[in-house]
């Protein structure tokens, strides 16, 4: 996966509590690679006005709605992640895609819901991203 220099900087950089700088390449949360993904360039700006202010939504977002969409399929599910270990006691956080999506999700920006329908509307059909949000 080619990581977009701009999304690193928003996601990582600016969003992510894990952020460390000698660390941008290599492997990614599936917080990021959703932006990586779907993310316009266009859109950019607009994200940064949401996330500003501190961000609290990731306390109010449904968990088991962020699972199906992101957690389930992060490479940092098993082993990587505090905040999804449900043996870990101490305080935990989330990655900063996950982050700004429920920032997003909780102020009602439109584009994540419309890809995210677009992608519930690729199953069935064959397309490598079948079943995403099963
Ligand atoms: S955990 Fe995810 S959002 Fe955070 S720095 Fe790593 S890739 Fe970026
Ligand atoms: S909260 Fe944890 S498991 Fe969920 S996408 Fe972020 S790093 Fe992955």
């Amino acid at each position: 996966m080619r990581k977009r220099p701009q999304v690193v900087k928003l996601i990582c950089e600016h969003c992510c509590p894990f952020f460390k700088e000698e660390k941008t390449e290599g492997s990614a949360c599936q917080g990021f690679v959703f932006f990586n993904e779907y993310l316009n360039v266009e859109r950019i700006e607009e994200v940064y006005s949401i996330v500003r202010k501190e961000m609290s939504a990731w306390h109010l977002v449904d968990r088991s709605f962020m699972y199906r969409i992101l957690c389930r399929r992060c490479p940092f599910l098993m082993g990587g992640c505090d905040f999804r270990d449900p043996e870990y006691q101490g305080e935990s956080v989330p990655c900063g895609g996950y982050m700004v999506l429920a920032e997003l999700w909780e102020t009602g920006t439109s584009w994540p819901k419309e890809i995210l329908s677009k992608l519930r509307g690729t199953q069935g059909t064959g397309n490598a991203r079948k079943g995403y949000l099963r």
